[in-house]
């Protein structure tokens, strides 16, 4: 039969790729992280691009296997969702982020995103949720579909394109009047406005939009809310009517308010949340994206010597935040804004999550199902089960026990097609 498909294929001019969809893999790790928990003696078998069995070796149902491979010593894990990322930046101790916006030609950045999305899937991350170009236009939207016509390596992306600002509150910032520079978001105000830029944002298949309901513009330049409580319902009712959702970046607890009330699905950041902010998320149904690899990397790259130096307040402050979120039952997001940081080490959140207080298995969940639901993305992927998508990676050692065995990366699938072995 596999003949005739071949001789089928080379009459009709099919790839190599469709006929190998018809092949299939047995999977044998030390133990499998389904998403949910850890199972020691089980199989993944996956044909084509599916998941077509996993569980039990012995239950595995009868078929020809085209290749094995063999995983001592390794959990086989969903590939991982990271769920903040910007693809367009790269850290700030090589170019600070102003820099980055105003002297990087497009062509510069979407070379450099080239090399991100190739980094992140050879780290196991098989889908990213990008969370605005940060002045590089919808070349996220590019990156994204040339990633699934198959030009370029990367996770599945879910981008967010410009993003959205009000008026006076983005920056670049730091010049005279007279000089008009290019942000790293797009400004729009009130009810019209902002009806007709979410639109032309929608209109660019855009997944999702993402607003800065604060940013530092506040009388002592620190972070205050931009958007008003109308003004952020707006986004959210257009945004909504065509199937998107919408997220906002937030450190204070009054526009975190705001975002919640508005209808946002995960806040990114949260610094400044109260008790009270976080049992709202929790009645709304809202996850919060922490990013602390973020706020790690900035203090160190402002002169804070790690392990040596005693934590600066501002994280100290984070660290406690978190664990707050974490007793009060908020649902955590794994994304840590990489980008301010080497693209494909994307571990470090998930490491700092665990030293931060959140249990190794329950960060493991995070990272996959957790943020396949979040994402609305959970019947494709984030679970090793039957009928999912193939975005499957193997790592050395045991994850649940030890999150930095994420590093020892051994194999990357995404899609039934491997990547690295
Ligand atoms: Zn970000």
């Amino acid at each position: 039969m596999k003949q005739v498909f071949l001789l089928l294929a080379i009459v009709l001019g099919v790839s190599d790729a469709v006929v190998a969809q018809e092949s299939v893999t047995l999977l044998k790790p030390e133990q499998v992280f389904d998403g949910e928990q850890t199972h020691a003696g089980w199989v993944v078998l996956v044909k084509g691009n599916f998941i077509l069995y996993a569980g039990d070796a012995d239950d595995a149902p009868a078929t020809d296997v085209d290749r094995s491979i063999d995983l001592p010593g390794q959990t086989l894990l969903p590939g991982l969702i990271e769920g903040h990322s910007h693809i367009l930046l790269h850290p700030y101790d090589e170019t600070v982020w102003n820099d980055q916006v105003l002297k990087e030609s497009i062509a510069e950045r979407v070379t450099r995103a080239v090399n991100h999305v190739r980094n992140s899937l050879m780290a196991g991350v098989t889908t990213m949720r990008d969370l605005g170009s940060e002045g590089a236009g919808y070349a996220d939207v590019g990156v994204r579909d040339s990633i699934n016509k198959g030009i370029i390596p990367g996770p599945r992306l879910l981008v967010a394109g410009k993003a959205l600002v009000a008026t006076g509150s983005y920056g670049p910032k730091g010049f005279h009047e007279g000089v008009d520079v290019p942000l790293g978001a797009e400004t729009a105000d009130g009810y019209d406005d902002l009806v007709r830029v979410v639109r032309s944002q929608i209109g660019r298949n855009i997944d999702f939009v993402k607003v800065y309901a604060d940013y530092r513009w506040g009388p002592d330049g620190g972070a205050s809310p931009t958007f008003t409580q109308r003004e952020l319902e707006t986004i959210v009712e257009v945004t909504r009517s065509s199937g998107r959702p919408v997220v906002a970046h937030a450190s204070t607890a009054e526009a975190m308010r705001r975002a919640i009330l508005a209808g946002v699905e995960t806040i990114e950041h949260g610094d400044g949340a109260t008790a009270d902010v976080y049992k709202l998320m929790v009645k709304h149904n809202v996850a919060l994206c922490p990013t602390l690899a973020a706020g790690d990397a900035i203090a160190q790259y402002s002169g804070w010597n790690k392990g040596v130096d005693p934590e600066p307040p501002r994280l100290q402050n984070k660290r406690r935040s978190f664990k707050a979120a974490l007793d009060a039952g908020v649902t955590i997001c794994f994304g840590g804004d990489v980008g301010v940081y080497p693209h494909g080490d994307n571990v470090r959140e998930l490491e700092m999550m665990v030293d931060y207080g959140m249990p190794a298995e329950d960060v493991l969940r995070s990272a996959t199902s957790i943020n396949a639901g979040l994402f609305h993305i959970a019947d494709k992927v984030g679970r090793i089960r039957t009928g999912l998508l193939a975005d499957i990676i193997a790592v050395e050692g045991d994850p649940g026990r030890d999150i930095s065995d994420l590093r020892n990366v051994r194999l990357v699938m995404k899609d039934g097609v491997v990547y690295r072995q």
